[in-house]
């Protein structure tokens, strides 16, 4: 699924968060919305998903305006840095819900479920701990749960903001293949927010570098890398955390 962002403005209160933002995404493209706290990354996502109306422009999935459409509408599937699974949930659990309150019409079968959790399981290599309950998981299962969770729906869009922004280093690293990994398998586009210049530049087709509500440059990781549009760019990059 393709996304086109065009024209899109939004503000809080007198302030203006997000000006004029333009952005095509090709299907199946993972993109990475780099930029420091505050520079509307978040906001932008929220839009995209439908989760927060823009004041102004258009938000497109394959050329269809969605404008107007709130997120369940959408069919979007979400990772959040602190979107803790379900406790009272088993790991399966977790993982169905979004298939089993599907209106009926749309419900799979039991049968269907388990084999379609089953298959996610699998794919996230996790699935020993399918009766375990979120508490009992590390912090990078739990996020590979959420992933998996997220995907069950079989959303055309992903959109993750921060997803594992609160996880160790070498635990970032590893969820940041297993993303891709997802990603190249299945074949849905994806949006992901961070602040992190390494996970950006590391795992994404498009880097689109923000800063003050505004697109400082929009280009492959090599691109954004070698040939920084802006000083403020070339400054961002060079930071390290
Ligand atoms: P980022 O994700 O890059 O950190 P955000 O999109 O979260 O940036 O925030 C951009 C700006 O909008 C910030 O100044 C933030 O304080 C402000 N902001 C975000 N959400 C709200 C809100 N619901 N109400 C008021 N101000 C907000």
């Amino acid at each position: 699924m393709s996304i086109q962002i065009e024209g899109i403005r939004k503000s809080f209160g007198k302030t203006r968060v997000l000006h004029d933002i333009g952005l095509d995404i090709p299907s199946g493209q993972l993109v990475g919305l780099l930029g420091p706290s505050g520079s509307g990354k978040t906001t932008l996502l929220r839009i995209i998903a439908g989760l927060e109306q823009a004041d102004g422009g258009r938000i497109g999935f394959n050329g269809t305006d969605v404008t107007g459409l709130h997120a369940r509408e959408r069919k979007v599937g979400f990772v959040f840095q602190h979107y803790a699974l379900f406790r009272h949930m088993t790991v399966f659990d977790n993982i169905a819900f979004g298939l089993s309150i599907k209106p009926r019409k749309e419900r799979p079968s039991a049968a269907e479920i388990r084999q379609k959790v089953g298959n996610l399981l699998e794919m996230v290599q996790l699935s020993h701990l399918a009766d375990r309950f979120p508490s009992q998981l590390s912090g990078g299962q739990r996020q590979r749960i959420a992933l998996a969770r997220a995907l069950a729906v079989e959303p055309q869009v992903l959109l993750l903001d921060e997803p594992f922004g609160a996880l160790d280093a070498q635990v970032r690293k590893d969820l940041r293949r297993w993303l891709r990994r997802l990603h190249d398998e299945l074949h849905f586009t994806s949006v992901f927010v961070t602040h992190d210049q390494e996970e950006a530049l590391d795992v994404s087709d498009q880097v689109v570098v923000m800063s003050q509500g505004r697109i400082e440059q929009i280009g492959s990781p090599n691109t954004v890398w070698q040939h920084p549009a802006s000083r403020f760019v070339l400054e961002f990059l060079g930071e390290v955390n």
